[in-house]
């Protein structure tokens, strides 16, 4: 798997595999199966109430811990007690330490939650810490009144919300960005029917989903895709394998719609909704 380097001697798998809206034995046996299946990078959240079950799926693949990259996140609700809530993640995945805690959400007390994960960082609990849902205003603000740079950015990244301006401060910041949603989360179909991405799926024998992908990870986006499906987990895996040229990148650059499904942290009505979570 192919690797890209997040903060001082710290690799991060290019491609991982998410698990919102996975639970129980459902979640379990998908993150088994996507460790057999050769993922290395496993992404959680503390809201999404599956740390558990992602900690028995791991077990239950035999990995070696030191061969996996465990990425979780701090919900904006546990800011004020970002230690505990750590620990706990320790606890329900079944290990001594993470390679990444995300906050969440620029929501609530960040500068303090974001001192805590500082902390246990130099213990050596967390070996990279990071955003998600960050904009490039909170970012460079986050910046300047911290002692470190956030490694990666969580953020919606897909062929209808490419990030291009975000991505361009993130990367003058030094901070990697990270695509959730890649797929569209399922509710952006359209994606997998553009007739530039089914095109491009018939000239390299590839499906639109692998087209999708391969768009993200080649700009070196690191790109975590959800799947319960052996066979997706598969194709979603092997996406890595092709390139595109600079013409067929630039007719996928030129559908980017600018807008993310799940809305910015700066929207009011986002925040406003966000409250009630
Ligand atoms: P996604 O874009 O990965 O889409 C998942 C959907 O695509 C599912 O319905 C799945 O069945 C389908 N799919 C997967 N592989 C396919 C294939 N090869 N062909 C056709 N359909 C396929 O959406 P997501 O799960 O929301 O995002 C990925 C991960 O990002 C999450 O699981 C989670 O770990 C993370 N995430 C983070 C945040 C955040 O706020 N930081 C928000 C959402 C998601």
């Amino acid at each position: 798997m192919q690797k890209i380097e997040i903060a001082d001697g710290i690799e991060m798998p290019l491609l991982g595999f998410g698990t919102y809206q996975m639970m129980g034995v459902e979640c379990a046996q998908a993150v088994n199966e996507a460790i057999c299946a050769g993922y290395r990078l496993i992404d959680t959240a503390e809201a999404y109430g599956n740390e558990e079950a992602v900690g028995e799926g791991i077990a239950k693949s035999g990995i070696s811990r030191n061969d996996l990259f465990l990425v979780t996140k701090v919900n904006f609700r546990s800011y004020d007690h970002v230690r505990s809530t750590v620990e706990s993640s320790l606890d329900k995945l079944g290990t001594n330490y993470l390679d990444m805690v995300l906050l969440h959400w620029p929501f609530g007390d960040v500068y303090g939650a974001w001192r805590e994960l500082e902390k246990l960082h130099a213990e050596g609990v967390v070996r990279a810490i990071g955003v998600s849902n960050f904009d490039p205003d909170r970012l460079i603000d986050l910046i300047e009144f911290n002692r470190i740079t956030p490694a990666v950015n969580q953020i919606e990244t897909n062929l209808f919300c490419q990030r291009v301006d975000e991505r361009k401060w993130m990367q003058k910041l030094g901070v990697a960005p990270m695509a959730y949603a890649p797929l569209g989360q399922g509710n952006r179909p359209e994606m997998f029917v553009m007739p530039q991405v089914t095109a491009l799926a018939e000239t390299h024998g590839m499906t639109p989903a692998q087209i999708l992908l391969r768009f993200l990870t080649q700009q070196d986006i690191a790109t975590i895709p959800k799947s319960t499906h052996v066979a997706h987990m598969n194709e979603n895996l092997d996406s890595i394998d092709f390139d595109l040229d600079d013409a067929e990148m630039k007719s996928l650059l030129a559908l980017d719609r600018v807008q993310p499904n799940i809305g910015r942290a700066s929207d009011p009505e986002l925040v406003q909704f966000a409250m009630t979570w």
